[in-house]
């Protein structure tokens, strides 16, 4: 059965291959849906191009989510090429490397403008261009969260801050667009390495306590992330909105 038969999907945050968001595509592709990818800047483009070209994706647009333009650029070149969307995959988040060690009470005004701008408003503005284009659809849109928004994971720091108000930002989301039948979701992802973990100080003994601590003693990979983010694409999800998911191998339910 293929679940995203007939679906088309704005993926934004593919970098390369480790991407959690390039595994999402391909279990989309995967299941039937038609690809757009997005970059930020020219440095991805030459990296996001190539990906988009080899999974077959019918568009690869730019998108730096801190311009309202090149948002807004997305989403007239969605409408002209495909007319409509069914599915938005927001992969995105970033904090200066400087805010991601030592203390969190050191952060910048700035510093903490800029995680909070790309990392969690860029869901708002991406959801209010998205979402136009799903009426009447079933839409969906899911974002990637992580445990630092609800508990103190060191070195997480301004973007655990980050992190919670992106989770809030989809309970509000849910709401407000619920009734067009448009639902929210994000999954709340346990650690893995990739071109953005690279930036958190000391990101291995995460990892390493991962594995000893969580009920399934491992960490996850990209590929059961992609699983749960195809659930919440399809209507295999279609009574589920504005819940943050965990794919953790249940790190977050163990205590002492
Ligand atoms: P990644 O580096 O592969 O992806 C991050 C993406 O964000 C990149 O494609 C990058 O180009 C994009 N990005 C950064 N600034 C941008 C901007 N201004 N405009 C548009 N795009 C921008 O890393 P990833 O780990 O796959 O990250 C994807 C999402 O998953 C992020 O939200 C991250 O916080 C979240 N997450 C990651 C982990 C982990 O351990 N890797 C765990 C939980 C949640």
């Amino acid at each position: 059965m293929a679940l995203m038969k007939d679906k088309k999907a704005l993926i934004c945050g593919v970098a390369n291959e480790k991407s959690i968001a390039w595994a999402i595509a391909s279990k989309l592709k995967e299941e039937g849906a038609d690809l757009c990818f997005t970059y930020a800047g020219d440095a991805m483009k030459s990296r996001v191009e190539p990906l988009a070209e080899k999974i077959g994706a019918s568009l690869c647009l730019p998108c730096d989510v801190s311009s309202d333009e090149e948002i807004d650029g997305v989403f007239k070149s969605i409408k002209k090429e495909w007319g409509h969307l069914d599915t938005l995959v927001h992969a995105i988040a970033f904090a200066n490397r400087d805010d991601l060690k030592g203390s969190f009470l050191n952060t910048s005004r700035e510093g903490f403008k800029l995680a909070l701008d790309i990392s969690a408003y860029s869901l708002v503005a991406l959801s209010r261009g998205a979402a136009p284009l799903m009426e009447g659809r079933k839409g969906t849109i899911m974002c990637m969260s992580y445990l630092g928004s609800e508990k103190v994971i060191k070195n997480y720091n301004v973007m655990g801050v980050a992190k919670a108000a992106l989770e809030s930002s989809v309970r509000y989301l849910a709401n407000d667009l619920g009734p067009e039948g448009i639902r929210v979701n994000s999954i709340s992802a346990g650690p893995i390495k990739t071109l953005a973990a690279k930036g958190i100080n000391k990101f291995e003994d995460i990892l390493r306590i991962v594995e000893e601590r969580s009920p399934m003693h491992k960490n996850v990979t990209i590929e059961d992330v992609a699983g749960t983010a195809l659930y919440l694409a399809s209507d295999l999800s279609s009574g589920v909105t504005g819940e943050i998911i965990y794919v953790d191998s249940g790190f977050n339910v163990v205590g002492v």
